[in-house]
């Protein structure tokens, strides 16, 4: 028996919402909220025609303290899990301490105007999570998320230490459009044209924005992309938590397309969180740009293909140097089949209910704020086949 409280009914959000009510035994109520009430009912009507669970809906400022505080008292949650924007992280952690209620989320604090993805805001947090008895689950989507968990899971199982770790993040899909984003498409562009970064022999190394590449052979008739070098927020936490890394970086493919409109929409300024006056008033041109880009969840039913993200990690076991492959491959039209929402979202939602479920159900448990890949894989890894991401692994 238990109660959880999702925030954000964007396309993760939906995702989630229509994982857990797929596994009533775990989530007997689940409630949504967002800033934008009808998005929420939407999504709870969907999930009653599909599953025949009732969602009840609620609007919120997650920004606003008190506002989420008052939500939290009516509900009485066993968890709350945020899948609005990284800029909500910290409120909804400070609503969570106010009321003494779990946490969980699928990104880092951002703040609105710098685009920084660093932990040090919410690992500030570690104490007074400690003190209240409550835990912080950081990171529970795909990447981070799974990844972690590949990592950890390769760690306890394959080897004493690994000393090479790449995270290869591929979407093989098309939606047709000329230019857009799978995720919420300021925090996707924030985070794709800032410096890349990666971690070698203890430090971190920075290269200029999506200025290094190699070609990568997927698996299962995927075939060979190219992919970019890019910082992620996983490598932060990895770095500290994995045993022996030399060397740890973060790739993702990008198409000759995309990267062209990319570039010229950064060389003329659309991509700028710095605010310019317009008409009168003062708006970001990244937040202008989102307005006119296609809304993520409108690419569900246009996405063909699929992605595979995987860990390629190279250590020793036994004395013995080995090279192992942990990935999923997930399909959009299968995604949007099951649950209305192409595959990035899916690989997102699934582990945010997972993560939710491990909290719940007290096969994850701690008082403090945690990162995945500081949790047991074991019953995490089971659930990603039980739940729709199987995995698979391979000796390279
Ligand atoms: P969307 O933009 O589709 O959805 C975000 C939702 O949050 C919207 O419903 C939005 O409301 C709501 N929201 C925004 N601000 C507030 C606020 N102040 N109060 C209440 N609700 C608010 O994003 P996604 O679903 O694509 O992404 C959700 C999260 O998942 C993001 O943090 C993203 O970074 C993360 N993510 C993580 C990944 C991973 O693998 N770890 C991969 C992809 C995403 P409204 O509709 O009114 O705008």
């Amino acid at each position: 028996m238990s109660k959880v409280l999702i925030i954000g009914a964007g396309g993760v959000g939906s995702v989630a919402v229509h994982k857990c009510a797929q596994v009533p035994e775990v989530f007997t109520e689940i409630h949504l909220a967002s800033r934008t009430k009808s998005k929420c009912d939407a999504i709870a009507a969907s999930v009653l025609t599909r599953t025949g669970v009732t969602v009840p809906t609620y609007a919120v400022d997650a920004d606003n303290v008190a506002e989420t505080v008052a939500l939290i008292k009516r509900i009485k949650p066993d968890l709350l899990v945020n899948l609005a924007l990284p800029y909500q992280d910290l409120a909804l952690m400070d609503a969570c301490l106010e009321t003494g209620v779990n946490y969980l989320d699928t990104a880092n604090y951002e703040p609105p105007n710098e685009a920084k993805f660093e932990y040090k805001w919410q690992w500030a947090y570690q104490e007074r999570f400690r003190q209240a008895g409550l835990m912080a689950l950081l990171g529970s989507g795909f990447d981070p998320g799974v990844t972690n968990v590949f990592a950890a899971h390769a760690m306890k199982h394959h080897f004493d230490e690994i000393h090479v770790l790449d995270i290869i993040d591929c979407n093989a899909g098309d939606h047709g459009q000329a230019f857009a984003t799978n995720f919420n498409p300021e925090i996707n562009i924030r985070e794709i044209t800032q410096r890349g970064r990666y971690w070698e022999r203890g430090e971190w190394v920075e290269t200029d924005p999506l200025s290094w590449s190699m070609s990568y052979d997927f698996p299962e008739g995927i075939g060979t992309k190219k992919c970019y070098l890019m910082y992620h927020e996983e490598l932060e936490s990895l770095v500290m938590h994995i045993k022996g890394l030399k060397r740890a970086r973060f790739w993702m493919t990008f198409g000759d397309q995309y990267l062209t409109h990319l570039r010229v929409l950064e060389g003329i300024g659309m991509t700028s969180i710095k605010p310019v006056e317009f008409g009168g008033q003062m708006i970001q041109p990244l937040q202008f740009l989102k307005a006119v880009l296609p809304e993520p969840g409108s690419l569900g039913p246009l996405t063909k293909g699929r992605t595979c993200i995987g860990n390629v990690m190279k250590g020793v076991k036994d004395g013995r140097e080995k090279t192992l492959y942990v990935y999923n491959i997930c399909s959009h039209e299968a995604a949007y089949a099951e649950v209305g929402s192409q595959a990035i979202s899916y690989t997102t939602g699934v582990p945010a209910m997972i993560g939710a479920m491990m909290l719940l159900t007290g096969k994850w448990s701690g008082k403090g704020v945690f990162h995945m890949e500081q949790m047991d894989p074991d019953p995490f890894m089971a659930a990603l086949n039980a739940h729709g991401l199987p995995w698979t692994e391979v000796e390279l």
